[in-house]
């Protein structure tokens, strides 16, 4: 059975007389790795102050395991949070950055040594005690900042863009760690991130934020099957965003002409929408007679395919081709035969 361990209840944020965070209602299920996804300046990181306790709310409140704690110190909240800059002491060595916690908890010198070391197996450390972490790697450092704000157990771990000053290998390589200590330790992470790729590959739910609202909350296949409005769809994977036309029950036009197939239920016939279609979807090349013509922009190769970008009547268009195009010439195009999603705004 599943439990809600978070709840952020209307809250919002000024700083000054500029809104930072507006009616931000969201909970979050025990155990699930939650991400909060949004362009730079969107209120992420003050949500993120706001559930550690380094920030108050003006309005609004957070539950935590069933208990108000909106006015609760920072360091009473069984809440860590593991910043982008790693933030450890850098006057002490690995092993002392890690045992921070648990000598202030007074534990026994051997109960420390034997948590520490299990910690640094977790995060493939062993071996490390000594070393001072001014020597350690970008990634090595995030390493011990995630192993010392496991140390207290916490039931709540946030992340703070944790990886975004790693290298994208080593970004990849900690994204697959990250979701495995995730599913191990059973904690919940509250992960913040801008980028769209990391937030779908780790995240069993994905909140997307702008401009300090919440636009839509939802697993990852479903935002990027369904998103909420056209800044969620842009926000989340590639895709083409079409001016459409509703013609009746389960069908639209895009390009004037072209009818595709998509849901349709809440929208009248003759209403305008936006036609959300991935370019996964869009085969160039295509030799069928009603197939629409466009005029090639640029042609990339991606390895397994090309990636057609093209113009249609002023509108863009990018898709997928095995073979490649001039930029300037005509290529025909065609949708897969799929049931689209169609967005108001
Ligand atoms: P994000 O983490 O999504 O980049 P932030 O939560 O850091 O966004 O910031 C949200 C908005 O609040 C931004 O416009 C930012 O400039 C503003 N802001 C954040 N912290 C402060 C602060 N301490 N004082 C004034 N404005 C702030």
């Amino acid at each position: 059975m599943t439990s809600t361990i978070l709840k952020l209840e209307n809250i919002s944020k000024y700083y000054g007389n500029k809104k930072a965070l507006t009616n931000i209602e969201w909970e979050a299920e025990e155990g699930k790795f939650i991400t909060v996804l949004g362009p730079s300046g969107c209120g992420k990181s003050t949500m993120l102050s706001i559930i550690a306790g380094l920030e108050r709310p003006d309005t609004g409140k957070i539950i935590f395991e069933g208990i108000d704690i909106t006015h609760t110190p920072a360091y009473s909240r069984a809440i860590n949070t593991v910043f982008q800059d790693y933030a450890l002491f850098t006057h002490l060595n690995v092993y002392e950055n890690i045992a921070f916690s648990l000598k202030i908890k007074k534990l026994s010198a051997s109960q420390i040594k034997k948590r520490v070391s299990a910690l640094l197996e977790t995060v493939s450390l062993s071996g490390y005690e000594k070393r001072d972490v001014r020597t350690l790697s970008g990634g090595e450092q995030q390493r011990v900042a995630i192993a010392r704000a496991l140390a207290n157990e916490p039931k709540l771990l946030l992340l703070d863009e944790p990886l975004s000053a790693l290298d994208l290998k080593l970004r990849k390589e900690m994204q697959r760690e990250l979701k495995a200590l995730q599913k191990a330790t059973k904690i919940t992470f509250v992960y913040v991130t801008h980028d769209q790729n990391e937030a779908l590959s780790l995240s069993d739910d994905i909140i997307v934020i702008n401009k300090g609202s919440i636009l839509q909350k939802a697993p990852p296949d479903e935002i990027y099957a369904k998103p909420v409005n056209s800044f969620a769809a842009q926000f989340i994977g590639d895709g083409n965003i079409l001016n459409s036309v509703v013609m009746d029950n389960g069908r639209a036009k895009v390009f004037g002409t072209a009818i595709i197939n998509c849901e349709t239920s809440g929208f009248k016939k003759d209403e305008t929408a936006y036609a959300l279609i991935r370019p996964e979807n869009v085969y160039f090349g295509s030799a069928k007679e009603n197939s629409l013509t466009a005029k090639v922009i640029s042609s990339i190769f991606k390895g397994e395919y090309y990636e057609i970008t093209a113009d249609l009547n002023g509108e863009r268009i990018k898709g997928r081709s095995e073979k490649a195009f001039e930029a300037g010439q005509s290529a025909k195009f065609e949708f897969k035969d799929e049931i689209y999603h169609l967005m108001r705004s």
